[in-house]
C-alpha cells in the first residue's frame, strides 16, 4: 500500500511528521510531495532536519506566485507523479494553498482523497483558508476531524460519511518536538511572544503598523520570530525600523525552538492557526489576533481570547493574557497513529468495502 501526503508550508511539516512515523511503524509507504509553496530554507528545510522528516520523493517546486498560478502549477506537476505512484490514497492536511491543490489532482486522477484537519470551521468564508477547508472536506473521501466539533460541523454540511474523529496530530507532534535540541533564540526572562503572517494582518499597513504598536504598548518585552512575508510588507511600508525599535524581531526558529519559545512566554499573541492550539497544549495564555478562529474549544475553555486587530483591544487582552494564571492541559496523543491504522485498513479491505467506515 502507498499513502502520498502533498505538504507545502510549514504547519503542513509539522502535521505530516507524526503520520510519517505511524505509517513507517505499519510498514506503509510514504511517499512525500513538496508544492514548494514555503522554499525558504527557514520554512522549510530546518522542519525537515529537525524533525527528521524523510526527504521529500517529489519537490514540484512551484515557488512565489499568485495562489491561482500556484495551484494551477502544482495541479499540473501533481498529475505525472501521481500516475508513477499511483498511491492508494492521496493525504492532505489542514487549509492552505497546498491542501487545495493536492486534493484537485487527486479528484484529477481518481485517487482516494483523505482530509487531516477535517471539519474545522472559523464561520469567517471571506478567509480563504475557510473556503479551501470547506471545498475539500466535501471532495475527501475519508475526512479525519481533530474535535468533537469539526464532527459536529461536518454534520452541519450535510457530511456524516467516512468522518473519523481521531484526535490532534499535532499533539503528538508537540509531544515528540519537545524532546528534541533546539536552537532557541535568547530571551528576557519574561516576554510576550508574538507571530503575524496572515494576509488579513499584514496586507493592510494600518492594521499591521496598528498590531505592532498595539505590542510594544505591552508591559513586557514583545519577542517576534517574523515571517517573510511579514518582513517583506513592513520593508515594503517603510516601517520595518520603527517595527524593531518596538519588539525583539527575531528571525523564524524550527519547530521545537518555537514550542521553547511559546512554552516560556508569559502569553502569546498571534494571527496562526496552529499556535493558538500548541498554546493550548503548553499552557500559555493566548490571544488571536482576529475576530474568529477554527479553534472553538480553545476560547470556550478560556485558554484563547479573540482580540480582532484594534490596537487598543490588542493591548488590553494582551495585559489580560499576562496576568491571567497559565493552564495545564496536556493533550492526549495517539491521533497519528488512529489516521495510519484507519488508512492501512481501508487500502487493505476489498474495493467493495469501500468508501471508509465510520
Ligand atoms: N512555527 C515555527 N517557527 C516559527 C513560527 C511558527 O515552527 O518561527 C510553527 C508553529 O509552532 C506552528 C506552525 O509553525 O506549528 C504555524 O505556522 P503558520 O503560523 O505559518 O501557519 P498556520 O498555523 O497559521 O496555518
Amino acid at each position: 500500500m502507498t499513502v502520498c501526503s502533498v505538504v507545502g508550508v510549514r504547519p503542513e511539516f509539522v502535521l505530516a511528521t507524526p503520520l510519517s512515523r505511524a505509517l513507517a511503524d505499519r510498514g506503509v509507504s510514504h511517499a512525500l510531495v513538496h508544492t514548494g509553496q514555503h522554499h525558504d530554507d527557514a520554512l522549510s528545510a530546518v522542519f525537515f532536519e529537525e524533525l527528521s522528516l524523510p526527504a521529500p520523493d517529489h519537490h514540484l517546486g512551484v515557488g512565489s506566485a499568485p495562489r491561482g498560478e500556484q495551484v494551477a502549477r502544482a495541479v499540473a506537476r501533481l498529475r505525472p507523479i501521481l500516475a508513477a505512484e499511483s498511491p492508494d490514497v492521496v493525504v492532505v492536511y489542514g487549509d492552505t494553498t497546498s491542501t487545495l491543490a493536492g486534493a484537485l489532482a487527486a479528484v484529477a486522477a481518481d485517487c482516494p482523497l483523505a482530509h487531516v484537519e477535517a471539519g474545522l470551521r472559523s464561520g469567517d468564508w471571506t478567509m480563504s483558508e475557510e473556503r479551501t477547508r470547506v471545498v475539500v472536506d466535501h471532495l475527501a473521501d475519508a475526512r479525519f476531524a481533530p474535535t468533537q466539533t469539526a464532527v459536529a460541523n461536518l454534520a452541519d454540511e450535510g457530511v456524516t460519511e467516512s468522518v473519523h474523529r481521531t484526535g490532534d496530530l499535532r499533539a503528538d507532534a508537540v509531544e515528540t518536538a519537545r524532546g528534541l535540541p533546539a536552537e532557541t533564540p535568547d530571551t528576557p526572562d519574561e516576554y510576550v511572544l508574538a507571530t503575524v503572517h496572515r494576509a488579513a494582518t499584514t496586507d493592510d499597513e494600518a492594521t499591521l503598523v496598528g498590531v505592532l504598536d498595539a505590542l510594544a504598548r505591552v508591559s513586557l518585552p514583545v519577542v517576534l520570530p517574523l515571517h517573510p512575508r511579514t518582513e517583506d510588507r513592513l520593508r515594503a511600508y517603510g516601517c520595518y525600523d520603527w517595527a524593531a525599535d518596538r519588539v525583539s524581531l527575531v528571525d523564524p526558529t524550527g519547530y521545537p525552538a518555537f514550542l521553547d519559545l511559546l512554552a516560556g512566554a508569559s502569553a502569546v499573541a498571534t494571527d496562526s492557526g496552529g499556535v493558538q492550539r500548541e498554546a493550548a497544549y503548553l499552557g500559555t495564555p493566548c490571544v488571536t489576533l482576529r475576530e474568529t478562529t477554527e479553534w472553538v474549544e480553545t476560547v470556550a475553555r478560556g485558554q484563547n481570547v479573540l482580540a480582532g486587530t484594534r490596537p487598543a483591544a490588542v493591548t488590553n487582552a494582551v495585559e489580560a493574557a499576562v496576568a491571567a494564571t497559565p493552564g495545564d492541559s496536556r493533550p492526549p496523543t495517539g491521533a497519528a497513529d488512529e489516521v495510519a491504522r484507519t488508512l492501512a485498513d481501508w487500502a487493505t479491505d476489498e474495493p467493495a468495502a469501500r468508501p471508509l467506515p465510520d
